[in-house]
C-alpha cells in the first residue's frame, strides 16, 4: 500500500473520544484503506487507548489480519493497515469493565462483508456509563440494522457493571447486503415501560426508582429485575419507549452517593425529552445508526439534536466512504439527517 493512500485522522477532532478510532477501524476493514490516527481521545481526561479501545483494535486486527503499529494502552497514535475480512469464531476479553458493546459495534459491520458467518464473544463491561448498555444494542440498535438487512443475533450472557466488569455478550452474524431505511416519524406508541436492574444492591433501591420514574412519566409500566449477586454490584434503570417504527431505550446508572430518585429523574428526563421532540431517533441511537446507513449508501432519520458525537462521526465516515451526510434543523425543532 502506498503511503499516499493512507487516510490521516486527528483523534482530537470534534468530540475527540473513542468513537473516531472505532469508526475508522470499521471503515478501514470494509474499504481496505489503511489509516493513521494521532491525538487519540485527546479530549478525554485519560487520553490515548484504554483497554476497551485496545481490545477494539485487537479485534479489528484479528478480523482483518491487519498490520498495526501503536497498539498499546496509553498510545495516542496508531497505524492500521487491514487485509481481507475473515468470518470465524472470535473471543475477546477486555480485562476491565470497558464496554463490550463498543467493541462489538466496531467489528460487527465489518463481518457483514466477511467470507463466512461469525460468532463474536466479548467479556468486560455490559452496563457502562457513556456507552450503550447491552440492552440498548439488543432492543434499539439491532432491530433497525436487521431492518436494513443485517443478519444479527446479540445475546447478553452475563451482566457486568462498572467498575467490577465480568460481563459477557455474544453476537452471531453473517455476510449480508444492507438496504437504506427512512425513519422520519416514529409511528404509534406501543409501549412505555421501565426495568430497574439490581445486582448485589437492595431491591428497595429499584422500587424507589420505579416509583419516582412512574411519577414523572404518565402510563409507565415497571418491573424490578434482581440479578444474581455475582453479577454485581450494579444498578441501572432502563426506560423503553417503543413505537411502531423504532424502539428507544434510555438508561441511568446507580452510583454511590447518588439517590435512587436522582437516578430515576435522569432516565425519565431523557425519555420525556425524546417523547416531546417528536423525533424518530434519540441522541445516542442517531450517532450509532450513521455507520450502517452510510454502508447501505443512503437513508434518513429525524433526531432530537445534532450532538457532537453525531457531527464527529459524520466527518470520519465521509473520509472513508463516498457518501454525503447532511444534518439540518427543521422548523418543528427536530433535526433531519440525510445520508446519500
Ligand atoms: P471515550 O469518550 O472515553 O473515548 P468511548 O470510547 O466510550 O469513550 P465515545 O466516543 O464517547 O467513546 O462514544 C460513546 C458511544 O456510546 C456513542 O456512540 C454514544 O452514542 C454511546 N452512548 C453513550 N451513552 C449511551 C447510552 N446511555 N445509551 C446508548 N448509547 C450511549
Amino acid at each position: 500500500m502506498k503511503e499516499q493512500d493512507i487516510i490521516e485522522l486527528d483523534g482530537s477532532q470534534g468530540e475527540g473520544g473513542g468513537q473516531v478510532l472505532r469508526t475508522a477501524l470499521t471503515l478501514a476493514m470494509i474499504t481496505g484503506r489503511p489509516f493513521r490516527i494521532e491525538h487519540i481521545r485527546a479530549k478525554r481526561s485519560k487520553p490515548g487507548l484504554l483497554r476497551q479501545h485496545l481490545t477494539a483494535v485487537q479485534a479489528a486486527a484479528a478480523v482483518s489480519s491487519a498490520q498495526v503499529d501503536g497498539a498499546a494502552v496509553g498510545s495516542q497514535t496508531l497505524r492500521f493497515a487491514p487485509g481481507p475480512i475473515r468470518g470465524g469464531d472470535y473471543r475477546l476479553a477486555i480485562g476491565t469493565a470497558g464496554s463490550c458493546t463498543l467493541v462489538l459495534q466496531t467489528v460487527l459491520p465489518a463481518l457483514w462483508f466477511a467470507d463466512a458467518p461469525s460468532t463474536v464473544t466479548v467479556s468486560g463491561g455490559t452496563h457502562n456509563k457513556a456507552a450503550p448498555p447491552a440492552d440498548f444494542l439488543i432492543r434499539a440498535w439491532q432491530p433497525l440494522v436487521r431492518r436494513m438487512g443485517a443478519k444479527l443475533d446479540i445475546t447478553l450472557r452475563r451482566h457486568g457493571f462498572y467498575p467490577a466488569g465480568g460481563g459477557e455478550v455474544v453476537a452471531s452474524t453473517e455476510p449480508c447486503g444492507l438496504q437504506a431505511i427512512t425513519l422520519i416519524d416514529r409511528g404509534e406508541r406501543q409501549a412505555l415501560k421501565a426495568e430497574a436492574l439490581v445486582a448485589a444492591v437492595p431491591g428497595s433501591v429499584a422500587r424507589r426508582e420505579l416509583e419516582r420514574a412512574g411519577a414523572q412519566l404518565a402510563c409507565l409500566g415497571g418491573r424490578v429485575r434482581e440479578l444474581p449477586a455475582g453479577e454485581g454490584p450494579g444498578n441501572a434503570l432502563l426506560i423503553e419507549v417503543a413505537h411502531a417504527q423504532v424502539t428507544e431505550l434510555f438508561t441511568s446508572f446507580g452510583e454511590r452517593g447518588v439517590s435512587a430518585e436522582a437516578v430515576a429523574d435522569h432516565a425519565a428526563r431523557q425519555a420525556r425529552l425524546y417523547l416531546e421532540s417528536g423525533a424518530a431517533v434519540g441522541e445516542y441511537l442517531a450517532d450509532q445508526l450513521l455507520l450502517p446507513l452510510a454502508l447501505a449508501g443512503g437513508g434518513a432519520f429525524t433526531t432530537v439534536s445534532a450532538s457532537s458525537h453525531l457531527l464527529t462521526n459524520i466527518a470520519v465516515i465521509e473520509k472513508f466512504l463516498p457518501v454525503e451526510i447532511a444534518a439540518s434543523a427543521q422548523a418543528d425543532g427536530r433535526w433531519l439527517v440525510e445520508i446519500g
